[in-house]
């Protein structure tokens, strides 16, 4: 997938791609797992800040889909995204 990179503002960087297709858990406020998705890591090089983005607009997998405890298994998510509170 073709996108721009996202830009540091703290270091005014363009942000460097460190892996394509990683794949994370978004959670509930109250920690139960919502979805698994996909998106790809960058990150600042001067200040190190690592971010997802290019995030897929579909969910490999969604709680309610009968495959899902299936695709936690497969996937095993790296990473983990709690929804914001405020
Ligand atoms: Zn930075």
């Amino acid at each position: 997938m073709t996108h721009l990179l996202p830009i540091c503002v703290k270091c005014s960087r363009q942000m460097r791609p460190v892996k394509n297709d990683v794949t994370f858990t978004t959670l509930h406020v109250g920690g139960e797992p919502m979805e698994i998705r996909a998106g790809d890591l960058v990150e600042c090089q001067d200040c190190g800040v690592r971010v997802i983005t290019g995030i897929a607009s579909r969910p490999i997998s969604e709680v309610h889909h009968s495959n899902f405890n299936e695709c936690v298994k497969s996937y095993a998510p790296e990473y983990q995204a709690r929804e914001y509170t405020r």
